[in-house]
């Protein structure tokens, strides 16, 4: 599907053709750029990868509050040290999942 930014606001519009007006913002029409088919891909490709990154993230700070509990109830040496990995773990791999969203934006990988 062909895409349209607002130069305005950067709102990506998808349609056979720009809308009357942002969506976001209220620019006019002219307002609007067609992006190349490249460019088109890679935000549709990108939109998926990012998408699926929240979903991580979402999930981990989960494991995260989850394992938070295991080691303040500190039943036994054992399981404060799997939840307390546990919780490193999801909380290392959500910053990179952010770090990684972040970059994206930056290249153009986002909208
Ligand atoms: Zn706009």
């Amino acid at each position: 599907m062909q895409k349209w930014k607002c130069t305005v606001c950067g709102f990506i519009f998808d349609g056979d053709a720009a809308p009357e007006k942002c969506p976001n913002c209220g620019a006019p029409k002219e307002k609007f750029e067609k992006l190349s088919d490249e460019k088109a891909q890679l935000i549709e490709r990108s939109r998926l990868s990012n998408a699926l990154h929240v979903k991580l993230i979402t999930l981990l700070t989960e494991v995260s509050e989850i394992a938070d509990k295991g080691v303040k109830d500190n039943l036994d040496p054992r399981c404060r040290e799997i939840f307390a990995q546990a919780k490193e773990m999801a909380d290392l791999i959500a910053q990179r999942s952010r770090t990684e969203i972040q970059s994206h934006i930056g290249k153009g990988k986002w909208g």
